[in-house]
């Protein structure tokens, strides 16, 4: 078995009274995607800065290709490539200077992908940092850590800033991360970003894992909504097993069923349906229906 390029153990950290992230246990497997989705304050940050080694953990650790982050870290850094949410650069540097020295930081530079990356991300390289549009900054600390090849790339919020085309050749890369067995760990805002790369998610709030899994075992966990339009009266549904949210409408009956749908469709089989439409939920319902209900009351807590 491989090691996981990422694994935390009971991992915490609370700032005073404020628990940022409580008992997270959480793998990234070599060569995987995960997305860390959750709302503001929900504790991605905080994670993504004790994977660095930047905060020290309250309680719990993390590991990197099974180094400790906190006592290995200068060997952990050799493996992983960052992209901050806002970066401070040098503003009297050029863009060529700023990943000259970026790369020299680093120690291993695959010269031909970065030219590629700087014409694909359109990356006018003269210009000096102080000049360029935050999108723009935003281009050159993805490409000075893609340019690495690093065997895990810690990404957070990524595309903040980028245009749509941006994003595109943002998601080409990461594509081909993945392709070479790069790890990625990906905190981000843009559900259909997560949806479209990653191969888990990791849904945070309060501090907390909530829910972990593919979009396949995420969905198979949520409601499917379902429409049906019958060509005489709607019959009742709400004593079917699974069955909720039932919202009549004229000719037309709309429910959400958990579970198996075979007790709906038997008791409609001949009721006169004209018309049966079926939906799995998309991730920005997933991720809605986590933060509908109250969050969990932190403060009674006792694990860490
Ligand atoms: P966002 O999506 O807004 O970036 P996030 O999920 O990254 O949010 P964190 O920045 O990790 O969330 O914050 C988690 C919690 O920890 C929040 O309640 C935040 O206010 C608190 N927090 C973060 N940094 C500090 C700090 N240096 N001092 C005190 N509290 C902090």
């Amino acid at each position: 078995m491989t090691t996981p390029a990422i694994e935390t153990f009971a991992l915490a950290k609370s700032y005073g009274t404020t628990r940022a992230l409580i008992g997270l246990d959480l793998q990234v497997n070599e060569g995987e995607i995960v997305g860390c989705l959750g709302p503001n304050g929900a504790g991605k940050t905080t994670l993504i800065r004790l994977l660095l080694g930047l905060l020290i953990p309250s309680h719990g650790r993390a590991e990197i290709f099974g180094m400790d982050s906190q006592r290995d870290a200068v060997a952990a850094h050799r493996r992983l490539a960052y992209v901050p949410g806002e970066a401070n650069l040098w503003p009297t540097l050029s863009v060529a200077e700023t990943l000259r020295l970026l790369g020299q930081v680093n120690g291993k530079v695959d010269l031909t992908y970065q030219a590629e990356l700087i014409d694909r991300f359109s990356l006018d390289v003269t210009k000096r940092v102080r000049a360029l549009s935050k999108g723009n900054r935003q281009k050159l600390i993805l490409v000075a850590a893609l340019m690495t090849r690093a065997d895990l790339l810690i990404l957070d919020e990524p595309t903040s800033g980028l245009d749509p085309l941006m994003e595109q050749a943002f998601r080409l890369c990461v594509h081909e991360a993945k392709d070479r067995g790069q790890s990625v760990l990906l905190s981000s805002h843009s559900l259909s970003e997560v949806e479209a790369l990653c191969d888990r998610i990791a849904i945070l709030r309060a501090g907390r894992l909530v829910e972990m899994g593919t979009m396949a075992e995420m969905r198979h966990l949520s409601a499917l909504t379902v429409e049906v339009t019958f060509s005489r009266g709607v019959p009742d549904v709400t004593k079917i097993p699974g069955v909720s949210s039932v919202d009549v409408q004229g000719s037309t009956l709309r429910c959400q069923v958990r579970g198996s749908v075979e007790p709906l469709l038997n008791s409609l089989a001949n009721s006169g349906v004209r018309e049966l439409l079926s939906r799995e939920p998309s991730l920005e319902e997933l991720f809605l229906s986590h933060y509908g209900a109250p969050a969990p009351d932190v403060a009674n807590d006792s694990d860490q």
